[in-house]
């Protein structure tokens, strides 16, 4: 049995999404690459087509992101809105999940949703807000990332795991330095599931949404 994460910054894991930079010098793992919304510049275009390049070329660019919209940090939002689209168009093209950044920007993520014609699946990660929000999402391709914010009982990240389809869900360690093991066992203790069914769970979740499949 192993313990995936689903999003992490830290390289050279086992059965890990690590967000690489650059695919041909990050090591051999799977991993995602993206525009950060923080980091979208006026230049974002031709960044763009270095990520649809190494998408398409490297199978194990597992999830193109994070890509995503941030109100707090970050340039005008016209400006990572552009970057958003068109990330999540090359991920729904390759047939591979969008890793979300999504930061007091909810509004301007369901008003993507109800317009896109093909929205990729997209996985929020580092999901920690209202239960409510988390209900208004769920009629879309949207899936949901729990982290460090399980380990705090009360959370809305705890609150939402216990009652979230247990097809909607995906662990990670992000930037937390914490072993993903203790996500799935605090995940375990929350769901009342052995943590070998949570492993199988999502990786039957992650098959079950991406064309480049993990076992
Ligand atoms: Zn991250």
């Amino acid at each position: 049995m192993h313990f995936w994460d689903f999003h992490t910054h830290q390289s050279g894991q086992p059965y890990s999404l690590y967000q690489a930079d650059n695919p041909a010098t990050s090591g051999v793992g799977a991993c995602s690459v993206g525009i950060h919304p923080w980091s979208v510049g006026l230049d974002w275009e031709d960044e763009f087509k270095r990520i649809q390049d190494q998408s398409s070329q490297h199978e194990r660019v597992l999830a193109i992101g994070e890509a995503g919209v941030d109100r707090l940090k970050g340039p005008e939002i016209q400006l990572q809105k552009d970057a958003f689209y068109a990330q999540a168009s090359a991920a729904a093209e390759l047939g591979i999940p969008l890793i979300l950044h999504c930061v007091k920007s909810h509004d301007l993520l369901l008003e993507y949703l109800k317009s896109a014609k093909n929205p990729p699946c997209i996985i929020w990660h580092g999901w920690n807000q209202k239960p409510e929000l988390a209900t208004q999402l769920l009629p879309f391709p949207l899936f949901f990332s729990f982290g460090k914010h399980i380990l705090h009982p009360g959370s809305n990240a705890s609150k939402w795991l216990a009652t979230c389809p247990l097809d909607r869900v995906f662990f990670e360690t992000d930037d937390s330095g914490l072993e993903i093991g203790l996500i799935y066992q605090r995940a375990s203790l929350l769901l009342q599931i052995p943590v070998a069914s949570l492993a199988a769970q999502v990786i039957a979740n992650w098959n079950a949404i991406s064309k480049r499949k993990i076992s």
